[in-house]
């Protein structure tokens, strides 16, 4: 046991992620301000999480109510709000049951149980495994982080998890592979690849990768964490592929920044969850859930899917634009909807630092060469048109 304090005066939050220099404190649409007044146009969203901008009206109003209401209650008494968010969602997806939980990493988590219960009790099978694609990201608990074919992310926490194998993504090859794999009991994936550099999967590759798991009884688990809820201009991005997953997880974005995920999955899998199977104290609590039908509801109502496609064509062709203007520092402009990658000759923090510092616009990398531009779903021309004009001047230096 290490029993002393450290003497030194330590900063109290662990050292886990690299931070920029500013401390936001106050969001509305597009838009965040610093603790020193300073307005910056956010192209992060939170990571992918404000697909309806920061703080959206019709979900404040639901949540102030909420606030009056019930906040939490365990899930051994029917939630309402749960259910109706679980109801919505199964109607807009090829799913037929959700079970709540708290972020992405934890929805994965859950179907990877999933799979593996799917596995034993229908299936007979008690060794299988769950095949992932290089470059993936499924999160950072030990079993998603195993997942996660990353060895970045893996480094320094073994041992991991058996019963996964990797294979590379976008290839021929894994489809075979899989089509030879007695073991294989799951192939789990991202329609687009969002942490790995917005590498888009190509749609003969998952027909046929669907092909192979219809034809061996192999689930196919697609992970929606950060492609989903409008991201891609689908509500799902695997709508975009002509293909129903037996399971799909999502979190980011269904809550507005209220953390929520969930697994669903079709009755033929969702079955073999049964009482005490799993669980989570906070899954699908009333306050999260609230914030998840609101999401939903505004959606609908503001026809956000539609925004998301139109503010997507305009984006993606202005950035094409940057590209014939600068093709000495943009290689390539892709993904899908307003989950755009940009892939830079240069080291893309570089052109983050800038526009930060110089414009006061806020966008991520997404490895070493991807500058990852993530607006609200709900962006409009003009924040376009200034992120592009930014983004041109940047690159004009
Ligand atoms: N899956 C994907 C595709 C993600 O992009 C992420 C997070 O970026 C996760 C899972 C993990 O989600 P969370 O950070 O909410 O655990």
């Amino acid at each position: 046991m290490l029993n002393t304090k450290s003497a030194e005066k330590v900063f109290p939050v662990m050292s886990a992620y690299g931070r920029f220099p500013i401390t936001i404190v106050k969001g509305k649409g597009s838009y965040v301000w610093d603790d020193t007044g300073k307005k910056y146009l956010d192209y992060t969203a939170g990571i992918a999480v404000l697909a309806l901008g920061h703080v959206p009206d019709a979900v404040e109003a639901v949540l102030k109510k909420q606030l009056d209401t019930l906040w939490h209650c365990s899930n051994l008494f029917h939630i309402a709000s749960q259910e109706k968010l679980a109801a919505m969602l199964a109607d807009l997806s090829c799913c037929d049951q959700v079970f709540f939980c708290n972020s992405g990493a934890e929805a994965n988590e859950a179907a990877i149980k999933l799979a593996r219960r799917y596995a034993h009790l229908i299936k007979h099978k008690e060794n299988g495994h769950i095949v992932t694609f290089e470059h993936s990201f499924h999160g950072r608990t030990i079993a998603t982080l195993t997942a996660t074919a990353q060895k970045k992310i893996q480094d320094g926490f073994g041992p991991l998890v058996p019963g996964f194998r990797y294979l590379p993504f976008n290839s021929e090859e894994a489809v075979q592979a899989i089509a030879e794999d007695s073991d294989c009991i799951a192939v789990m994936l991202e329609m687009i690849q969002g942490e790995g550099g917005v590498l888009p999967a190509d749609k003969p590759w998952i027909e046929a990768l669907a092909k192979v798991c219809g034809e061996k009884g192999i689930l196919l688990i697609v992970d929606e964490v950060q492609t989903g809820i409008g991201r891609t201009g689908t509500l799902f991005a695997y709508e975009q592929y002509g293909i129903e997953p037996d399971i799909v997880t999502v979190a980011k974005a269904l809550g507005s920044g209220i953390p929520i995920g969930a697994v669903l999955a079709k009755k033929a899998v969702s079955q073999v969850f049964t009482p005490g199977t799993h669980g989570s104290t906070f899954g699908g609590n009333p306050f999260a859930t609230a914030a998840g039908v609101a999401t939903l509801e505004t959606f609908k109502k503001q026809n956000v899917l539609e925004q998301c496609r139109k503010n997507a064509a305009s984006l993606t062709e202005k950035l094409n634009g940057l590209k014939k203007k600068y093709p000495g520092a943009i290689k390539e402009v892709r993904g899908k909807g307003l989950l755009i990658g940009v892939e830079t000759f240069a080291p893309a923090i570089e052109w983050v630092n800038q526009l930060r510092e110089e414009h006061r616009v806020l966008v991520l990398t997404a490895g070493k060469n991807v500058l990852r531009v993530l607006p609200p779903l709900v962006t409009n021309e003009a924040e376009i048109g200034y992120f592009t004009e930014a983004l041109d001047k940047v690159l004009g230096n």
